[in-house]
């Protein structure tokens, strides 16, 4: 019988009964560069830790394991995951990407990507014919669902059809969800990217990045790209990612049903305009996140009735912090138009529905009812401010 997924965060199987490590339940970390031979010829299976390292090692494996895939490749940051993934391709090739992407990938394609010779068509993959924008130079698809930060969801499985129709490579950015609610390559796509920094390590305090894949070619083609561009996450970081994952599913449990007061709480606010969150029924994407997903996760975004309101709650808050990233245990509130997505171009922003009164929330693993407190004091000091009332 397999294991659960909580059990597979907290055991590998496959490390169980090894006893060179004095029975430490903790997977050492493996702080050395290089590896002594035991003779010309003989190699204990590492050489040089660009290459490998057996920390590193652990926590890809168990990053393979609950992505269910047959190879993960750990990264110092999400960022250096998915430039190496670009690697794939050549100058000439033709990639189709969501419009609504984390900013950094953005950048990455339009900055620097481009110049390589690799061409983009940036479309609304939930929603515009992904087909009609294939032609002959298309190599792949690169989606999250849900997006950041509009939060729109794509159907994997569908959009997994058309890409094997034209063989073409389906890459989801599953940093949102994480692997507890969501499995994109047991929807059909070929590669999984992470950033560890976010929910995989949990606690805020390292950076790290992923790729998983399910198909030897281009696990082959990974393993020689990472040893040759030397991304590789150091020991400690992967020591420290793989003591987040000990606790991904409690902390997606708690965070998520947290998340759902915070909606029910800011549903209840004048001055939020808009809630946008994939466990709401009316979010467009709420079917297909019941069928694709086994949850809704924790990030929210809120339009608010103007962007003073917003900067307002920004200077305001205290315990929840104002701060870039998610998944982690504490409550950050980001303001995408100068942080996360500062560099997408002003129209591109607008046109995905981000605006100066937009806010993403990343709910944390707080006593639900100091966060509610906390935004009830805010905004209240807010209306004052603006409108003079309480
Ligand atoms: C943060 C993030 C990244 C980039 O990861 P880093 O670890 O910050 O380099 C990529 N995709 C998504 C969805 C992210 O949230």
């Amino acid at each position: 019988m397999s294991r659960g997924f909580d059990t597979k965060c907290i055991h590998l199987e496959e490390t169980e009964g090894d006893v060179r490590n004095y029975g430490a339940i903790s997977y050492p970390i493996y702080q050395t560069a290089t590896y002594a031979h035991p003779g010309v010829g003989n190699s204990t299976g590492f050489d040089y830790s660009r290459l490998q390292n057996p920390t590193r090692e652990q926590v890809e494996k168990v990053v393979a394991t609950l992505e269910n895939g047959i190879d993960a490749l750990g990264f110092s940051t999400g960022m250096a995951a998915i430039t190496m993934m670009m690697e794939l391709f050549q100058p000439g090739d033709h990639l189709i990407v969501d419009s609504d992407l984390y900013g950094g990938s953005i950048r990455l394609f339009d900055h620097v990507s481009k110049k390589n010779g690799i061409s983009f068509s940036h479309i609304d993959c939930y929603k515009e014919d992904v087909e009609s924008y294939v032609n002959e130079h298309t190599r792949a698809i690169y989606i999250e669902t849900p997006t950041n930060p509009m939060m729109n969801v794509t159907d994997i499985a569908a959009l997994s059809e058309i890409a094997k129709r034209h063989e073409l490579l389906l890459i989801v950015d599953n940093t949102f969800l994480s692997p507890y609610f969501q499995n994109p390559l047991e929807l059909g796509a070929d590669i999984v990217v992470h950033s560890g920094t976010k929910y995989l390590g949990g606690h805020n305090d390292t950076l790290a990045g992923f790729l998983v894949t399910n198909r030897e070619d281009i696990r082959d083609r990974f393993r020689f790209l990472i040893k040759t561009t030397g991304a590789g996450l150091a020991p400690f970081d992967s020591w420290l990612i793989l003591r987040g994952i000990k606790t991904l599913g409690i902390r997606m449990e708690k965070a998520q049903a947290n998340a759902f007061e915070i909606v029910k709480w800011l549903q209840t606010q004048e001055a939020v305009t808009k809630v946008i969150y994939p466990g709401l029924p009316n979010h467009p994407g709420y079917e297909i996140m019941k069928r694709q997903a086994r949850g809704f996760g924790a990030m929210i975004t809120i339009q608010l009735e103007s962007k003073e309101f917003a900067l307002s709650i920004l200077e305001k808050v205290r315990m929840i912090k104002y701060a870039e990233s998610l998944g982690g245990v504490e409550t950050l509130i980001t303001y995408p138009t100068t942080q996360t997505h500062a560099d997408v171009p002003k129209e591109v922003r607008e046109k995905n529905g981000i605006t100066e009164s937009t806010l993403r929330i990343s709910v944390g693993i707080e006593d639900v009812k100091d966060l509610v407190a906390e935004l009830t004091d805010v905004f209240a000091r807010t209306e004052e401010a603006l409108h003079g009332r309480a």
